[in-house]
């Protein structure tokens, strides 16, 4: 055992202070006492069926994602990851730039403060900047986008452009989706009376399937297609999804996305 004053911090012990209890320390993860020592962990797993070149996606990500203060990368499992960062403001970079992508498939992250703490199964949220058509910025509350953003899952922004919004005929909210379910192609919305079907299409969507909607496999990868190509022929309702390129961000959002892999 260490010696005691080193251990106390110079401190002179009282007999009651003193006496030491049987505690086992073994899974015990203590903060670092210099805050400077503190570490940001995010657990990553790229979403596909499919087996990929793990060293090839370590260099993809930290190359894309280029941390100031550095980054490690731990195997946890099969496609299981931890990418301990030195310094906040690099974990909070990459979270805000989500969605990011290796070889077209989505990389699902999320912070976690413990190793020990990383599980695939909490790993199934992703951000979208999603596109609402048929509606335009200048013409909507941010209330009604924020109601419709979660129609479509967990609402985290809207961008209301202000006064320099440069695109219309559509509005954008951020929303984290689970991506464990088939992609959103649109939201009913209305009454009974009287009701309007709104496409959604999504920026920086990877490749996902026409056929079924899920994220982590393409067609030919898919099950349900395998199952009903032959007899019902082609039936690739999820195309279209994808937004265009062409988009001139507000400032706020060329902020978040300066950050991206695109
Ligand atoms: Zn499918």
């Amino acid at each position: 055992m260490a010696d005691l004053a080193e251990l106390c911090n110079g401190l002179a012990l009282t007999d009651k202070e003193s006496a030491l209890f049987d505690f086992d320390l073994e899974h015990v993860v203590f903060s670092p006492s210099d805050p400077k020592e503190q570490q940001w962990i995010l657990a990553v797993t790229v979403l596909r069926h499919t087996k990929f070149n793990v060293g090839a996606m370590e260099r993809t990500l930290k190359g894309i994602w280029k941390p100031f203060k550095g980054v490690v990368m731990e195997v946890i499992d099969d496609n299981l990851f931890a990418f301990i960062f030195n310094h906040e403001n690099d974990m909070k970079r990459v979270l805000a730039g989500c969605p990011w992508h290796f070889e077209n498939s989505l990389v699902l992250v999320k912070q976690v403060m413990t190793l020990a703490e990383i599980k695939r199964e909490d790993l199934f949220l992703c951000p979208f900047w999603i596109r609402i058509l048929e509606l335009s910025p200048n013409r909507i509350s941010e209330e009604k986008a924020e109601q419709l953003g979660s129609m479509i899952g967990n609402f985290m922004e809207y961008d209301s452009g202000g006064k320099h919004v440069k695109y219309s005929g559509y509005i954008r909210v951020r929303v984290e989706i689970d991506t464990s379910q088939s992609i959103r192609r649109g939201i009913l919305v209305g009454s009974k009376e009287s009701s309007r079907w709104l496409k959604l299409q999504y920026e920086k969507l990877p490749k996902y399937c026409f056929w079924c909607g899920g994220f982590d496999h393409v067609e030919r990868e898919c099950e349900v297609a395998f199952d009903d190509g032959a007899k019902e022929g082609d039936k690739r309702q999820f195309a279209g999804l994808t937004a265009e390129e062409s988009f001139v961000p507000s400032t706020k959002v060329a902020n978040s996305q300066r950050w991206s892999s695109s």
